[in-house]
C-alpha cells in the first residue's frame, strides 16, 4: 500500500456543523470519514499546552492519523534584524516542542518577506539555515521534519527556486510544495501533467529522489492578483484553480508518497476526499 497520505488544515466547517468544537475530536473525525492526517494550525502563535497536544496525540495514535503542524506566519528568517531572526528561531524551536509533544511527524515554516532586497533576504535565509539546524540537533528535535514552504504571494520568499535551493541547504528539511501558492505567484502556469512534472523533476533534481518521493504538499485552488495569491477558494472554483487531477497523475508516474493537506476555504475534508479519489482512480 502506498503511503501517500490526505488530510486537512485546521478544522472545516462540516466538522464545526456536526456540533464538533475541539480539535481533540478532529482526529476521530477525519478517521470516520476516511482521511489520514491533520495539520495543527499554530498560524497566530504557538499556545497550546503540553497537556492538550499530548492529548491530542493520543488521539492521533488511536485513530491512526498522521500529526504536522503549521508554524507562526510572523516568522521571518530573512529579517535583517539579527534579534528578529533569532525570535524566529524561538519561533520555530516552540513549534517543534508542540511537534514533540503531540508526536507530529513535520512542521510547515513560512521563510518571510522578500522585502526591499531579495538577495539580501536570500543570504540572511541561507545564513539561517545552519544556525537554526544546529540549536534543533542541540535540543535532540531533528527528528521532526521542518518542511520551507513555497509562498503565493511574489512579494514573499518561497518561489519553487528559493525554497528548494534553502531545502537543499541540510539533509533533513523538505519542501512544502503548495500548488495553489505556485500557481498564484506564476498567473495560472499550472495546468497539465507536464506543467507539474517540470517543478516536480526540479525537486528531484535539488534534493534527490529518495527526498522528494516523501515532499509535504498543500493543496487548494487559490484567487490571485497581478501580485499573487489573494484568496483561498474551494474545488468549486472553475477558473483559477490549478486542478489536482494533472498532480494525481504525475505522483502516480514517479511514485510519490507526499503528504498532500487540503487548505481548501472550509471544505478541507470535502476536497482532501476528492483528492484522494481522484488519486485512488
Ligand atoms: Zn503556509
Amino acid at each position: 500500500m502506498s503511503k501517500i497520505k490526505f488530510g486537512i488544515a485546521g478544522a472545516t466547517d462540516k466538522f464545526y456543523e456536526l456540533g464538533h468544537k475541539a480539535s481533540l475530536e478532529v482526529p476521530a473525525y477525519l478517521n470516520s470519514i476516511g482521511l489520514d492526517a491533520f495539520e495543527y494550525q499554530c498560524g497566530r502563535g504557538v499556545n497550546i499546552s503540553a497537556a492538550l497536544a499530548e492529548k491530542l496525540g493520543a488521539e492521533a495514535k488511536m485513530h491512526r492519523i498522521t500529526l504536522t503542524i503549521h508554524s507562526p506566519y510572523y516568522i521571518n528568517i530573512a529579517n535583517p534584524d539579527e534579534a528578529k531572526r533569532k525570535n524566529s528561531l524561538r519561533y520555530i524551536m516552540q513549534t517543534l516542542e508542540a511537534a514533540r509533544n503531540m508526536g507530529a511527524v513535520r512542521i510547515v515554516v513560512h521563510m518571510g518577506s522578500g522585502g526591499e532586497n531579495r538577495a539580501a533576504a536570500m543570504d540572511n535565509s541561507r545564513r539561517f539555515i545552519p544556525y537554526m539546524m544546529s540549536a534543533v540537533r542541540e535540543r535532540g528535535l531533528d527528528d521532526i521534519t521542518i518542511c520551507f514552504e513555497t509562498m503565493g504571494k511574489i512579494s514573499q520568499l518561497g518561489s519553487v527556486d528559493e525554497t528548494l535551493e534553502l531545502c537543499a541547504l541540510d539533509d533533513s528539511l523538505l519542501p512544502c510544495l503548495d500548488f495553489g501558492h505556485i500557481n498564484a505567484r506564476t498567473q495560472g502556469s499550472l495546468k497539465t501533467a507536464e506543467d507539474y512534472e517540470q517543478v516536480i523533476l526540479q525537486m528531484q533534481n535539488a534534493l534527490g529522489k529518495a527526498r522528494a518521493k516523501i515532499f509535504h504538499c498543500h493543496f487548494s485552488k487559490i484567487l490571485y492578483t497581478r501580485a499573487g495569491e489573494s484568496k483561498h477558494l474551494t474545488f468549486e472554483d472553475t477558473e483559477y484553480g490549478p486542478e489536482f487531477a494533472p498532480l494525481a497523475k504525475v505522483i502516480k508516474k514517479h511514485k510519490l508518497e507526499p503528504i498532500i493537506i487540503s487548505e481548501s476555504r472550509g471544505t478541507q475534508d470535502v476536497d482532501a476526499l476528492t483528492m484522494k479519489k481522484i488519486y485512488l482512480n
